[in-house]
């Protein structure tokens, strides 16, 4: 992409967000981007599934960075853009423009991701490598650390997912692990005991958050006429959070930051 003017470059957004609080450091201005294979029950955002819909724009990185600029006075010291979806990482060389042209104006650019998408191999790296050069922090979800649990909660096998969390280790590219938590379904304590354990293998976690499932994008699910898989699924208990934590982190967290850093 050396001769391209990365400003023209274009991708599909699904829609934006001026005050993000939860993705990523800071206040930041969301870029959700349309289009994801993954199948989750628990998804807020099925909108965003299909690879083309006629509610997404096409829009180049020079108008998105212009539309994020004009919030710039509420990111502080922290805050920055966050790109999302849907699938992010479908899009990846808007992705790369983006986050180049905004490293230059001193933008600070996370990428939120399931990383379904990702390859462990020398061509898909090419591109990796260079999404990862401009790229300040990975969100990076873990639906379920057992496989089959994963194909059954998602439709996908976690393998990508999971190469792709070693990868970001290997590299040393600062991540956020995030595990949404659904009673019933994501919140079996051998699970939570095996992605404790795997993410202590990692070197580059900054956080590892559990975020308790919430009902919100039911009402979308409805509006696309398509059976909510998780009909009558309340959100989990203060005491399932807690249960998750402490079997996640039979070491301290901040312990284990302290050793990993060491
Ligand atoms: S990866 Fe995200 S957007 Fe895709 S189905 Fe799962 S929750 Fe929804």
């Amino acid at each position: 992409m050396t001769d391209i003017d990365y400003g023209q470059v274009t991708g599909l957004v699904h829609s934006t967000e001026s005050f993000g609080s939860v993705d990523g450091p800071g206040v930041r201005f969301i870029i959700f981007l349309q289009g994801c294979k993954m199948r989750c029950q628990y998804c807020h955002n099925p909108d965003t599934w299909a690879m083309e819909s006629n509610k997404a724009k096409e829009r180049t990185v020079d108008d998105v960075l212009a539309e994020a600029l004009r919030f710039k006075g509420f990111w502080g010291k922290k805050g920055g853009i966050t790109v999302s979806g849907g699938e992010a990482l479908l899009q990846i060389d808007f992705l790369i423009a983006l986050f180049t042209k905004a490293q230059e104006l001193g933008i600070h650019c996370t990428l939120d991701t399931c990383a379904l998408p990702f390859r462990n191999n020398p061509d898909y790296l090419v591109k990796f490598d260079r999404l990862m050069a401009v790229t300040d922090l990975v969100l990076l979800d873990i639906k379920e650390i057992n496989n089959k649990q994963h194909k059954k909660v998602t439709g996908q096998s976690n393998q990508t997912i999971l190469d792709c969390a070693k990868y970001l280790s290997d590299i040393g590219k600062p991540v956020w692990i995030r595990h949404v938590l659904v009673p019933g379904l994501t919140d079996i304590d051998e699970d939570l005991l095996e992605l404790g354990k795997f993410v202590k293998t990692l070197k580059n976690v900054d956080k590892f958050e559990i975020l308790p499932y919430h009902t919100m994008g039911e009402f979308k699910w409805r509006e696309m006429g398509v059976p909510y898989p998780l009909e009558g699924v309340k959100p989990p208990t203060a005491e399932r959070v807690k249960n998750a934590k402490n079997l996640m982190e039979t070491e301290s967290y901040q312990d284990y930051l302290k050793r990993v850093k060491a």
